[in-house]
Formats: structure tokens, sequence, C-alpha cells
């Protein structure tokens, strides 16, 4: 295998080294549903983490790390049972998302009674999401979390992977999966390169309060220099008068708005948002991070699979990024139960590429759509300006053409795994 390292222990190393069936290295949301979904499969399973993970509290303030979870990804967190503590700590299930053109009059309002669903998707913070998920997972005895446990080395025993932590532990697992995230140290240990596109762009991220109460609507503006995301949360009173905000920006521009004093960035923000709710009141402290579009060259090795945002990163304008990764958990989990129903080597390449085949090509066309979107609203030439306000003006007038688009933003459009899926 390029680029990794095959050991062959001595007879004494293998006796005293524990050997596991699979390992997955990072207890994210999406690791931790991985791990959650598995947990019956007859297999043990050894979750690792690298930091705490904190059981948050119905009156903390909200994270500011928020995913607009679709329905897929609802009926996932159903599906395995980590849905009740979730719905009942807090959470904003929104009804209504309008998307306008800041330079033109192309807007689209979509709602979920036209699709005929009580709402469109949920918002929930990042860190219960993995809490309630982790539970759910430790709660069968064939899990085993190890936390703080960090991967540092990976090389190839004839048969397994041999995964040394940072402790200096080692462990031998017949699969390993990465779901380490965007810097993922499985996908550079087993030597495997990524796609980048750089956007030169900052997503700034905070949680603000708005005069006008929020609706249970998600609204997003666009314009050349980049989305603005307001998106609902609601206080587990039932306040709606919390947003969570994403705003893409140029690096410059970025630093700019991080280095303002709190009533400064509420009056730009306000402005750039149009008054869409009011002034925007107040802000919590404000976070950063680059963005970048970054695809795996492959998902799968013999014994080793990638998930997530080890596989793939994404830019969040259209809040796939998580629902893409918990879809990818889901059809790994499958895949590896349905090899083990069969009697099959559930670790070997041909199985996992069975994972790889359903998800590598529908998560490139979603990378590649995010990164062309990006291009036409990022440019101010006229005709284009035309063309997009006409694009939105057509779809917000074609019933059907909204119903497709709506289907696309619930994920519940393509190859749904089965856990994903309606219950019925
Ligand atoms: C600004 C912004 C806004 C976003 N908004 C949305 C949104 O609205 N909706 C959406 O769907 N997505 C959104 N995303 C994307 C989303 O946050 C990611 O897709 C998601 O976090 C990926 O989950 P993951 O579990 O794959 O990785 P991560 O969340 O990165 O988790 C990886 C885990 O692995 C652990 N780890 C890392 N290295 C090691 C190691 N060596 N050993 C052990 N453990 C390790 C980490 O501690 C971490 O817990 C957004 C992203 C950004 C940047």
């Amino acid at each position: 295998m390029q680029g990794v390292r095959l050991v062959r222990p001595s007879a004494a190393q293998s006796e005293q080294m524990k050997n596991v069936d699979i390992a997955i290295v990072g207890g994210g949301m999406v690791g931790a549903l991985l791990a959650a979904l598995l947990k019956g499969a007859g297999v043990e399973v050894v979750l690792l983490e690298r930091a705490g993970v904190i059981p948050p509290h119905a009156d903390d303030p909200f994270e500011p790390r928020v995913s607009a979870l679709t329905r897929a990804s609802e009926n996932l967190l159903r599906h395995v049972g980590a849905w009740e503590a979730i719905a009942a700590t807090r959470c904003c299930a929104y009804t209504d998302m309008v998307v306008w053109d800041a330079n033109g009059t192309g807007r689209v309002h979509f709602t979920a009674a036209e699709v005929g669903e009580t709402h469109l998707g949920v918002m929930v913070e990042n860190r219960l999401l993995q809490w309630a998920l982790k539970e759910v997972a430790i709660a069968s005895p064939q899990v085993m979390l190890r936390c703080p446990a960090q991967l540092v080395a990976l090389e190839r025993l004839p048969e397994r992977w041999l995964l040394t932590l940072e402790d200096g532990e080692q462990m031998a697992a017949r699969l390993v999966i990465g779901a380490d995230g965007a810097q993922s140290a499985v996908r550079r240990l087993a030597g495997i390169g990524t796609r980048d596109t750089g956007y030169e762009q900052r997503a700034i991220v905070t949680t603000v309060r708005t005069e006008l109460p929020h609706a249970d609507t998600a609204r997003q503006r666009f314009s050349e220099t980049g989305p603005l995301a307001f998106l609902p949360l609601r206080t587990h009173g039932g306040d709606r008068h919390s947003c969570s905000i994403v705003w893409s920006q140029d690096e410059t521009e970025a630093q700019r708005l991080l280095a303002l004093d709190d009533a400064t960035f509420c009056r730009e923000l306000g402005q750039v948002f149009e008054h869409a709710l009011g002034n925007v009141v107040g802000c919590d402290a404000r976070f950063s991070f680059p963005l970048r579009a970054r695809h795996a060259e492959s998902y799968v090795r013999e014994g080793l699979a990638l998930v997530g945002d080890a596989a793939h990163a994404i830019h969040p304008l259209a809040g796939q990024g998580v629902n893409l990764g918990l879809l990818d958990a889901a059809v790994l989990a499958e895949e590896i139960v349905r090899a083990i129903g069969r009697d099959l080597p559930w670790w070997s390449e041909a199985t996992l590429a069975r994972y790889s085949r359903r998800r590598r090509a529908h998560n490139a066309l979603i990378l590649n759509s995010m990164t062309v979107f990006k291009k036409l609203f990022a440019s101010s030439h006229p005709l284009l300006v035309i063309a997009r306000n006409l694009g939105m003006e057509a779809t917000g007038k074609l019933l059907p053409v909204k119903q497709e688009f709506a289907r696309v933003a619930m994920g519940v459009a393509g190859d749904i795994p089965a856990a994903a899926r309606q219950p019925v």
C-alpha cells in the first residue's frame, strides 16, 4: 500500500496487543452516529476521541457551531434513539426558507406545506448532537469510548491496522474508520491524497439576537461578497429572537468585521441583512473558519474507510456538510451489516468499495455544485446577475421545480439508506 509502512510484530508483541474489530477515529457527530448504528452488529467497536464531550444543558448559552439538519438526518437520529434527548434539551424546527439575491429582485420562499411536510429541517447545536449520539453508542457493551485518545500513528499489519495513541498505547483493528474531520490524521497516515479548492474566504459564525422574531424561518442573502445566513434558534422556553449566523467574506473584510466592537458589528450586520429581522440587538463572541472544498482521492483501502469531513469538506452555503457525513455513516454501516449478515469479509476492500460507490459520486456532485453556485453568486457581471435573478423568479413560480429543490434540501432525494427514510 503506497505510503504505508508494513510491520510484522513478534509473537510476544501480538499477544500483548489489544485486538478490536472496528476502531472509529473521531467521536464527532459522524463518528458517534456510526458507532451508534453499529452497536447491534455483533462486532466490537472502539470509538477514539481526542477531546472531551461536555454534557449540554438547556440553559447554556448557544454554542457557535450549529447544524441545519435535513429530514434524512433527523430520521437517522430518531432511528438510533438519539432524538428524544435532543428535543428535550433544545432545537428549532424550521418551516420556511427564504433565499434572495442582494443585487436584484430574485427571491424564493420555500415552505414545508408546499411539500406536504411539517417542517423543512431542524437547527441543532453540534455539541448537543455529538453528546446525544455518543450516549446512545456507549449504552451498548459492544461500543467502548476512549476519550481523550488521539491517534498519532497508523501502520499496516498483515491483516489488520496497528493504531498508536498519543499515550503510547497500541491496538490492532481489522477495520479503521477515519471520522476525524477535515484535517484527518487517518487520511494522511494512510497516504490518501485530496483535491482542494480554496475559496479564499472565511466564514464568521456567532449567535445574534434580533429585534423581530424569526418565525421558524431560515434566511439566506446572496451577494457577490458572499452568502449571509440567519438560521433560527429556539431557547428551551420557546423564545425565537436568536439566530446562528454564517457570514462568508473575503479574508481582509472578514478580519475587519472580526475586529469591530459588538455594537458596530451588529449595526453593519443588520444593514447587510437589509433589516429582514429588524435591528440586530446583540451578539456573542465571534469565531471564524477558512472555507475550502476538499475531496479525498479515495474513500477506502483494504480495512480502512473515510467518512464525513475526513472524506469531503464543503462550503457551508447550503448547510449540507454534516448531513452528507451522517449519510456516509449510514451507508457504511448498512454495507458492513449486510456483509456480516452474509458471512462476507466486512472489512474487505470489496465491501468497502460498495460504500464508496454509493457515496463518492453523490458527494462530488454536491461539492461541485456548491463551487459553481458560489462562483455564480460571486460575480457582478450584469448578465449573470440577470440570469440568477430570472432563475430565482422561475424557481419561485414553478411549484414542481420548487418541490424538487425542497426535496434535495431536505435530503430525501437520491439513494437514501433505510435508516434515513421517513419512519412509517
Ligand atoms: C462555518 C461553518 C458552518 C457550518 N454549518 C453547517 C450547517 O449549517 N449544516 C451542516 O450540515 N454542516 C455545516 N458545517 C459543516 C460541519 O460542521 C461539518 O461537516 C461537520 O462538523 C463534520 O462532522 P465530522 O464528524 O465529520 O467532523 P468533525 O465535526 O470535525 O469531528 C471530528 C472529530 O474527530 C476528532 N479527532 C480529530 N483528530 C483526531 C485524532 N487524531 N484522534 C482522535 N480524534 C480525533 C475531533 O476532536 C472531532 O471530535 C459548517 C462548517 C463550517 C466551517
